[in-house]
């Protein structure tokens, strides 16, 4: 679309961080904070639910290795990663933003807490599960099948050296 800034990005070829067949991540100019990174697919689609699941399991896997990178190459202590998912009327571009954050650094991404009554809450989960049924169906027994392997690599042994580097992480304020 002629009009996108996402797509405009891709064809002036700007700032681009990394590149596949799929999707770009880019670093745009005007960025909430230095590093941050826009991961989208190539073409001009406005939802996850428009893309077959391998490819939003790309795009999602292309955003978390660059959000590794923030870690390692600018001391990021943490980041918001967040997902542009058919907003301005559905015709925005999809994007994942990743934006790295540092303590202190006063970007504020929160909401007021908005208390729901409890009746409402049930039944919006009500209505949101008769939706979401396939989760169940399949994806969970192939989660199921794997439920034996550790998620994190925080249950592998961690050797001495790579703890002292840890806790001299922990320290830097
Ligand atoms: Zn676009």
């Amino acid at each position: 679309m002629e009009d996108c800034e996402n797509c405009k990005a891709l064809k002036e070829a700007k700032n681009i961080l990394y590149e596949d067949a799929i999707c770009v991540a880019v670093m745009p100019e005007d960025g909430a904070t230095l590093g941050h990174i826009k991961v989208f697919p190539k073409q001009h689609v406005h939802t996850l639910e428009n893309i077959p699941d391998d490819i939003s399991n790309h795009l999602f896997f292309v955003a978390s290795n660059v959000a590794m990178g923030v870690f390692e190459a600018i001391g990021a202590h943490g980041t918001n990663i967040i997902v542009n998912n058919g907003v301005e009327d559905g015709r925005e571009h999809l994007t994942i933003h990743v934006i790295p954050r540092k303590t202190g650094d006063g970007l504020d991404f929160t909401w007021k807490p908005k208390p729901a009554d409890s009746n409402e809450l049930d039944e919006v989960k009500e209505r949101i599960n008769q939706h979401t049924q396939f989760i169940t169906s399949q994806e969970a027994q192939k989660i199921q099948q794997r439920d034996t392997e550790p998620l994190t690599k925080e249950d592998e042994e961690i050797d001495p050296e790579e703890d002292l580097l840890l806790k001299t992480l922990d320290r830097i304020p």
